[in-house]
């Protein structure tokens, strides 16, 4: 018998590994779900809230449609409307961004530091005005930023603060906090890849903050309160039953995941320790739960392309910095207002990393890459 050789492909994501691992909950939640309905809010929704703000360690947590929508209620509850700027950074999903343009305010950004990708702190102080209102500090590829900093400068100048947790869910953000409780408000997306995921999309607000949890409540539900009177206009985003029981099925697992991450991203950092070329980003001494592994590599685009032909999936998280994107043209940016996100751009390469992702897998793509960097 001829002897084919059948290249391995290492995925960027796989979930169905996952899913393998909880399919009996699941299967039970879908089943629950049908026999009981609740299939918008209703007794799953509010069971996971509670599950999620215990976890967390908040006092309340508000379920929604997405992570794009807890940041949009989350800067609205805190009173962010028409005229004000709110400070976040460049290099981010475009969410974060848009959920500010949602409330009708102006999104300021501040340039990162080359070696995390994170905002810089330094410069972030001097991105706030009068007319700030509010900062969204995000905790890129599961990395938490330094909350201590951003807290204290932040109530110097009387602004709120909306955590974009949407990478970072179980990370500890410091003094035995977890991202997304140390902010007025903390804002988690469900989407399928994230460290938890639903089956679909979803969101969460967490706070300690009793007037902020009331008002999204309301935000997220055409404005309706308890008497059914539509007290403002509002929203249709309303966290489903059938996530929410998804989700609680999957929350228990989701410790035991994020070390499996934590193991690989320590696999990769060490095989990459002996790798010309190739600079892992890394805030050192913070708790790294790496929902993605992003490094930095020269060529950027023949690496990637020639990894792709090896088997090896790969990502860019953000190709293109956030002023630069023709959705944000109006707010007045051009090409060279942030050098090092701009710099960036065009040298970070995500690599895969998922919970289930297997040890040899790891050492494949270190291995691609090995040889890759050997001749660009
Ligand atoms: C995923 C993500 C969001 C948005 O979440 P959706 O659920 O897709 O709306 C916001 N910010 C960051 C940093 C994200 O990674």
């Amino acid at each position: 018998m001829d002897t084919e050789v059948v290249r391995r492909v290492v995925p960027f994501v796989d979930l169905q590994r996952q899913h393998l691992q909880v399919a009996a909950g699941l299967s039970a939640a879908f089943d629950r779900v049908i026999a009981r309905g609740g299939f918008t809010l209703g007794g799953e929704v509010e069971n996971f809230e509670k599950m999620f703000a215990e976890y967390v360690g908040a006092s309340d947590a508000v379920g929604v449609g997405s992570g794009t929508d807890a940041l949009h209620f989350a800067l609205r509850a805190c009173g962010v409307g028409p005229g004000d700027e709110v400070v976040t950074v460049v290099n981010t999903f475009a969410a974060t961004a848009e959920a500010i343009t949602m409330c009708g305010a102006r999104p300021i950004f501040v340039d990162i530091v080359e070696s995390t990708c994170l905002m810089d702190l330094d410069l972030f102080e001097e991105a706030i005005t009068p007319r700030t209102k509010a900062i969204v500090p995000v905790h890129l590829y599961g990395q938490p930023v330094d909350m201590d900093r951003v807290m204290g400068t932040a109530r110097r100048h009387g602004v709120k603060v909306v955590e974009d947790a949407c990478q970072a869910h179980g990370a500890n953000a410091g003094n035995g906090a977890k991202a997304g409780t140390i902010g007025d408000a903390g804002c988690f997306s469900f989407y399928p890849s994230k460290n938890l995921g639903a089956l679909g999309d979803g969101g969460m607000v967490v706070t300690d903050d009793p007037a902020i949890a009331q008002r999204i409540r309301l935000l997220r539900n055409h404005g309706e309160d308890a008497q059914r009177r539509h007290t403002e206009l509002g929203w249709c985003s309303r966290l489903h039953g059938m996530q929410a029981a998804f989700l609680s099925a999957k929350l228990p697992m989701l410790d035991a995941w994020n070390d499996m991450r934590r193991d690989a991203g320590r696999l990769y950092d060490e095989l990459f320790a002996t790798v010309a070329g190739v600079s892992p980003v890394e805030n050192s001494g913070t708790d790294h739960l790496y929902h993605l592994y992003v490094v930095q590599v020269d060529e950027r685009d023949q690496v990637r392309s020639r990894l792709s032909d090896a088997g090896v999936q790969t990502g860019i998280h953000y190709a293109v910095p956030l002023h630069l994107n023709p959705a944000f043209a109006s707010y007045g940016y051009t090409q060279g207002d942030f050098p090092v996100a701009e710099r960036v751009a065009r040298r970070i390469l995500s690599l895969p990393v998922f919970p289930h992702i297997k040890e040899e897998e790891v050492r494949d793509v270190v291995a691609a890459v090995s040889e890759v960097m050997r001749d660009v």
